[in-house]
């Protein structure tokens, strides 16, 4: 127990000690340390006197090897800090450094406190760099440029020559930009830095003035206070260590080895061309490479299209290109009547397995070939969608259309084997979709397809017919639209169409005051066509401008003729309301017309439907005002027929009313429409407008519409519409 007292009070003493001796020496150690080493402030932009080393990224240079130098000798170890500071006036209030360097002679800090400098490390020589070789007035009166960061030397210098005006620059491109720019004579910097800086390739124009260097000292500076003095009396110990040939070396070693560094501006100035050059090279290859993968991409998108889009046994379009094609087709001719086939060779197995596929394969390709000598490639299309189906997309033209396909390809194809020798005679079976104007609106290739499919089905069913309408009556008004549509070029060409008038009369004075151009068609395989025959096929083929033009221009070679031989008579031309669209210029045309023929424009009575008025009021309102007012008269035909009749005239500005009497009077109670009737004529009457009755075909109509104050009538029964010369042959027995 004695013993384990006796250890216990040993252990406490011992960590005593530890305690106490921790305690003394760890603050002696410390500091010993703050003694020993001290931080001095330098620049980092003076190559080679100060700078960053590349590699080790420590501040090194002449100076800093200097000061390494004395201070060893003075039993110091050095820190270096990168000054931040604008100048060294600045840093000497800055307590983080112990020293500061260079100075070349004492300076007070920028707060105004004095300074201490150490000896002399070295003898800086100082050059003056111009622009060229220019010859430089004397020192004394000069005008030099120097980095700012050296306002403590340039306080030196200005001692050396008070006459020297001195500018500063934030860094060295500055200072040339003001040399250049002549802002200064000269530029003032250390000849170790000029020996480096000058090396740049972009400060080629600018020379060493050597006949103006003079000697700076070079010093180690601090404030002047006790710890400052006694650093600096402890450096100077260092610095008188420091013999020649140490400082001759230190010298040499940077700047020999330090050989100036190109940045990536200097590269630029150097091979700036090359590097364009090559850089233009580079984006040029660049954009050809882009451009050829672009291509060739787009040139595999397109072969895969094209793949997507064909048949590779036939080279047909697949049911996809098919579709594509048709739907482009129906949108470009929205008017061309069009049927849709669907073939299948009857019993094709057996063709197969009896004389081989590739038999079954050949018939197929000669099937394909056969097709398409047969077939417009502008407007009709045909596509293979699987074994033996193919799909046929094919204009209306006449009855001829079957007998020619059957002609030219059906029978070929059926007759293949046994042309070969073979005994065998292919069947094709047609199923027939006829397109409505619905399928033009909402294109649906694959219903359409559908359907045609239907009436092939129906074939395979009875075994009758080889083809097979699904839809026969649209088949026939398909033919008979393609008859009109396909026909009217080479009818107003070869004159089928005439131009007929019937004549409007004045029957309070008995007299022919006028007549209606009325058209006729003598058609090559239909016959006499009356207008309500094709008119309104022509305006949903977008064909009656051409039409309305033909009959416009006959009726002003008609009233042409008739006022030359001294008869100014008038005439009533139909318009559709087709024709005023907008972009197109209808009183223009007119006007053109009249000009041609010499007429006058109310020789040119223009009828426009009432209903016309009520699908686009804005726009038809418009053309008749300008129609009016170049002259012509305009007409509201129909009046009656519409639904907007009455309300109307108050916003329209027509010239005349036609009362259409086969409107008002077609059904219902008869006294009921003679009350309309009259009202009408009351009230036209009333708005002071001008009217004529159509339609007129009994004397009791015409005595009744007299009765009630409408003079001027137009119908059978006074005159049918008739050829021109029986008119011409009418007005002459009337004279
Ligand atoms: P519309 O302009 O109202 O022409 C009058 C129609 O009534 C004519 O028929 C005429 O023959 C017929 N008509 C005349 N008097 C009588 C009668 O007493 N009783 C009966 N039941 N009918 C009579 P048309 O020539 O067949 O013309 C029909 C329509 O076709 C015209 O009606 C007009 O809207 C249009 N039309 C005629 N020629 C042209 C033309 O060159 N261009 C345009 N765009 N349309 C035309
Ligand atoms: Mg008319
Ligand atoms: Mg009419």
């Amino acid at each position: 127990m004695k013993t384990m007292k006796k250890a216990k009070k040993i252990l406490m003493a011992f960590a005593g000690i530890v305690i106490v001796l921790s305690c003394v020496l760890i603050p002696f150690k410390v500091t010993c340390e703050d003694n020993n080493t001290i931080v001095v402030g330098v620049p980092a932009d003076r190559c080679p006197i100060f700078y960053i080393d590349k590699k080790s990224n420590d501040i090194t240079g002449i100076g800093v090897d200097l000061m390494v130098y004395a201070a060893k000798k003075a039993g110091y170890n050095v820190t270096f800090k990168v000054i931040q500071e604008k100048s060294l006036k600045d840093a000497l209030d800055n307590p983080e450094y112990d020293l500061l360097m260079p100075f070349g002679s004492a300076v007070d800090s920028s707060s105004g406190k004095a300074s201490i400098v150490s000896d002399n490390l070295m003898q800086t020589p100082f050059t003056l760099v111009t622009k060229g070789n220019s010859i430089l007035p004397s020192l004394n009166s000069l005008h030099v440029g120097m980095l700012s960061s050296l306002a403590a030397g340039a306080e030196t210098v200005k001692n050396i020559y008070p006459g020297m005006e001195i500018s500063f620059y934030e860094n060295m491109a500055d200072c040339v930009k003001a040399l250049r720019n002549g802002e200064v004579d000269a530029l003032l910097h250390n000849s170790y830095v000029w020996s480096y800086i000058l090396q740049k390739p972009a400060y080629k124009d600018l020379s060493v003035q050597p006949a103006a260097m003079f000697s700076m000292d070079f010093r180690v500076g601090t404030l002047d206070d006790p710890k400052g003095q006694e650093l600096i009396a402890k450096l100077n110990n260092g610095i008188g260590e420091i013999d020649d040939t140490k400082r001759q070396a230190i010298i040499l070693d940077h700047t020999s080895r330090k050989l100036y560094q190109y940045d990536l501006s200097d590269y630029l100035y150097q091979y700036g061309m090359f590097m364009l050059a090559g850089a233009l090279i580079a984006v040029l290859l660049a954009i050809f490479v882009i451009q050829r993968i672009r291509m060739v991409r787009k040139w595999h998108e397109q072969k895969m299209q094209q793949m997507m889009d064909h048949d590779s046994l036939t080279g047909l379009l697949s049911m996809n290109g098919f579709r594509k094609r048709v739907e482009e087709l129906l949108h470009k001719y929205p008017d061309t009547p069009y049927f849709l086939s669907y073939n299948n060779i009857r019993d094709f197995k057996f063709i197969n397995d009896s004389l081989g596929r590739e038999a079954g394969d050949e018939l197929l390709k000669f099937w394909a070939a056969k097709s398409m000598e047969n077939l417009s490639k502008e407007y009709e299309a045909i596509g293979r969608t699987e074994g033996d189906h193919f799909v046929v997309l094919r204009r209306i033209k006449n009855d001829e259309n079957m007998t020619d396909d059957v002609e030219k390809v059906f029978t070929p194809v059926e007759n293949y084997f046994i042309n070969q020798g073979k005994d065998h005679r292919v069947k094709i079976i047609s199923g027939i979709y006829v397109l409505t104007p619905k399928d033009f609106r909402k294109i649906d290739v694959d219903h359409m397809l559908d359907l045609a499919r239907v009436a092939e089905r129906r074939i395979r069913d009875n075994r009758k017919s080889d083809h097979e309408f699904y839809n026969p009556e649209q088949w026939q008004k398909g033919k008979r639209i393609a008859e009109i549509i396909n026909y009217l070029p080479s009818a107003i060409e070869a004159g089928d169409i005439q131009v007929w008038y019937q004549p409007q009369i004045d029957y309070a004075k008995k007299k022919i005051i006028g007549a209606e151009a009325l058209c006729r068609w003598d058609h090559t395989k239909l016959g006499w066509l009356y207008p309500f025959d094709f008119i309104s096929t022509l305006e949903e083929a977008g064909l009656i401008y051409d039409l309305d033009s033909f009959v416009w221009e006959r009726v002003c070679q008609d009233l042409d003729r008739w006022n030359k031989q001294g008869y100014r008579r008038s005439v009533s031309v139909n318009v559709s309301r087709d024709d005023i669209q907008e972009g197109r210029d209808i009183c223009a045309h007119f006007l053109e017309l009249i000009h041609k023929y010499d007429l006058s424009a109310e020789q040119l009575h223009i009828e426009i439907t009432e209903t016309a008025y009520v699908e686009n009021p804005a726009y038809l309102i418009e053309t008749t005002e300008k129609l009016r007012t170049s002259g012509f008269q305009v007409e509201m035909d129909d009046f009656g027929s519409g639904y907007s009749s009455l309300h109307m005239l108050k916003d329209v500005p027509i010239d005349r009313i036609k009362l259409d009497l086969h409107f008002l009077t077609e059904s219902g109670d008869l006294e009921k429409s003679r009350t309309i009737v009259s009202s009408m004529i009351q009230m036209i009457n009333q708005l002071n407008m001008e009217m004529i009755a159509e339609g007129v075909e009994t004397v009791e109509q015409a005595d009744f519409l007299l009765s009630k104050g409408c003079y001027e009538m137009q119908g059978y029964y006074f005159h049918k519409p008739m050829p021109v010369q029986d008119l011409e042959a009418l007005l002459e027995k009337e004279k």
